[in-house]
């Protein structure tokens, strides 16, 4: 599948850009620095492209934006040529597109793969970033791009006794490339987020006994996933780069299909039945937008949960099993809503059971398996589908210094600090894709990305341009952005949850609430103002000057 890696530079060397990562925002970056004319570096710590979609290929893993939506807009070509089969796209179906991109435009050749970077150290006397991998790899470059993803740091399991299980064990986010075998065995999953709920309803159907070990019951919709209905694709494809081009004008990058465009209490509760009735058999994350306002107003919130809840009784036959899969502890939606294929159906099959740690916790792992405050249970196989430390994990990885030998992980030991989620005080030049504070994860990541890379890329263009060397935001400017991102998610129940949205799932992450909520379309207004006032916000200096356009 790769060959590229006899083309790559080694040793020491200086290029324009360095990107990290050669997910879907790395790969399109490749194409957009490329297009400018500058020289550019890659590294990827895995052995091919796909970021998070070359790793999470547990079973059942597949996208819950649909396919028609879930893919760049840059070239019509590209839009129109590809074809998605499904509503929701599996991960070998999205893994095939992204390598089908990387070859159409060549996007290879400039990345060194199997190469984890290490460390990112500014140069202030040089205004350059050296970057350096565990492998001893050394660049230095005159801009930084890191395109590390949001998901994609994973939580180690954080369990005793993980060296004496005697059977086997995987991670969903690492999952082995030649599978994983569970027919005849007796096998754990531990975790029912997104991907947990995923994999759940697949493991079952193959091992011979499943018992899912779960802390917190989350909402899940069915996605009702099928062929993609060729109506709905045809009346798509008729107006294509238009239609994407919408996507980036709504909150989420993505135009609803179930919106009302009304408030919970604007109508009674049989309408309000019927349309939630609606969403849930229409399958998709959409049912938490029907009402506008279903995630800032509790008792509108509680409308929406209730139904739900509901449905969760009415699908499992278990009263007990079904109380112990009702969540109770966060408003609907709070936690990511996930989208499934017959997850609460699955504990109906004989051969699966639901462990609550919250009143049995796993006290251990051991030779035989696991044992909770109430038995051991043995097992040939554990399935950590544990989750991520989410958005600010990928970054601190990098170990990046900035000005003055200021640290990364020093400058955010009270939470992530950016502006608009595309710089850092104290780190000149260095651009994330997707960093805290941006919208990214609470929206259509394709989109997100683009607009991010445009916006890196129009940056560097102005800064060429107009013999800008060295580009940061101002303090002032990060800490108003900062204040814009707590005010918003306080306008919403978001914060009432433990959640990976507020760092809760990693111990010792401070607590902030990691993403943009206040919409897509909303932050690329303000994003696009910033630029016309001439950069607002930021500290532009050329080697003979500096100016300060604060917010
Ligand atoms: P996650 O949402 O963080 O879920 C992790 C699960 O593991 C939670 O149920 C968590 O319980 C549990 N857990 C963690 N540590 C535990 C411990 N020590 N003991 C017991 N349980 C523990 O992670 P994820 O499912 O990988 O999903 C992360 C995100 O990735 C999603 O929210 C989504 O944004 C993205 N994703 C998307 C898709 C998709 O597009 N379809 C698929 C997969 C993932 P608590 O809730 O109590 O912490």
């Amino acid at each position: 599948m790769n060959d590229s890696n006899k083309n790559q530079k080694r040793g020491s060397d200086v290029v324009d850009v360095v990107v990290i990562g050669a997910g879907f925002a790395g790969l399109y970056a490749h194409y957009k620095i490329r297009e400018m004319g500058l020289s550019i570096q890659g590294f990827e710590a895995g052995p091919d492209v796909g970021g998070t979609w070359f790793w999470n290929r547990y079973p059942g893993a597949r996208c819950d934006i649909e396919s028609l939506d879930y893919s760049y807009s840059f070239s019509a070509e590209l839009l129109n040529e590809w074809k998605w089969s499904e509503r929701y796209a599996t991960q070998p179906e999205i893994l095939r597109y992204i390598n089908h991109v990387a070859d159409k435009f060549e996007l290879r050749r400039d990345i060194t793969f199997n190469t984890r970077i290490t460390a990112c150290t500014y140069d202030q006397a040089e205004n350059l970033w050296t970057v350096e991998s565990g492998q001893g790899d050394t660049v230095r470059c005159t801009y930084l791009m890191t395109t590390t993803g949001c998901l994609s740091t994973p939580k180690d399991p954080e369990f005793d006794g993980l060296a004496e299980f005697k059977g086997q064990w995987v991670q969903t986010s690492t999952w082995p490339r030649d599978g994983v075998e569970f027919a005849g065995k007796r096998v754990a999953v531990i975790g029912t987020g997104s991907s947990g709920i995923q994999s759940i309803p697949e493991i079952a159907k193959e091992a011979a006994h499943l018992t899912v070990f779960q802390r917190t019951p989350n909402y899940t919709i069915p996605a009702r996933n099928a062929p993609i209905d060729p109506e709905w694709e045809a009346k798509v494809r008729k107006d294509y780069v238009e239609h994407h081009r919408r996507n980036k004008e709504t909150k989420g990058g993505v135009q609803s299909k179930l919106s009302t465009g009304l408030m919970t209490f604007d109508v009674d509760k049989e309408e309000r039945l019927a349309t939630f009735e609606h969403a849930w058999q229409f399958g998709s994350a959409g049912i938490q937008n029907v009402y506008s306002d279903l995630l800032s107003n509790p008792e509108a919130n509680v409308t929406v949960a209730d139904f739900v809840q509901n449905k969760i009784r009415s699908i499992v036959k278990d009263p007990e099993t079904a109380e112990r899969l009702t969540p109770k502890d966060h408003p609907f939606a709070t936690k990511r809503l996930c989208l499934d294929t017959d997850y609460y159906d699955t504990y109906n099959r004989p051969n699966v059971d639901l462990v609550d740690v919250r009143a049995t916790p796993i006290e251990t792992l051991t030779a035989a398996g696991i044992k909770t405050t109430e038995k051991e249970y043995p097992f040939d196989l554990i399935v950590f589908a544990t989750g991520f430390d989410a958005m600010t994990g990928p970054l601190l990885a990098l170990n990046i210094k900035g000005v003055d030998g200021l640290l990364l992980k020093d400058a955010w030991k009270d939470g992530p600090a950016s502006y608009l989620g595309l710089m850092m005080a104290g780190f000149p030049n260095l651009f994330t894709v997707n960093g805290p504070g941006s919208p990214s994860v609470l929206a259509n990541m394709v989109p997100t990305i683009e607009h991010h890379v445009d916006w890196i890329a129009d940056c560097i263009t102005y800064m060429r341009e107009h013999k800008v060397t060295r580009i940061e935001p101002t303090m002032k400017a990060q800490a108003s952005w900062a204040q814009t991102v707590h005010d918003v998610a306080n306008h919403t129940l978001f914060p009432l949850a433990k959640s990976w949205y507020m760092g809760d799932n990693v111990p010792g992450k401070p607590r902030v609430f990691l993403a943009y909520v206040g919409g897509f379309s909303n932050y690329i207004t303000r994003v696009a103002e910033i630029v016309t006032g001439g950069y607002v916000g930021f500290k532009l200096s050329s080697d003979h000057s500096e100016s300060d356009k604060s917010a």
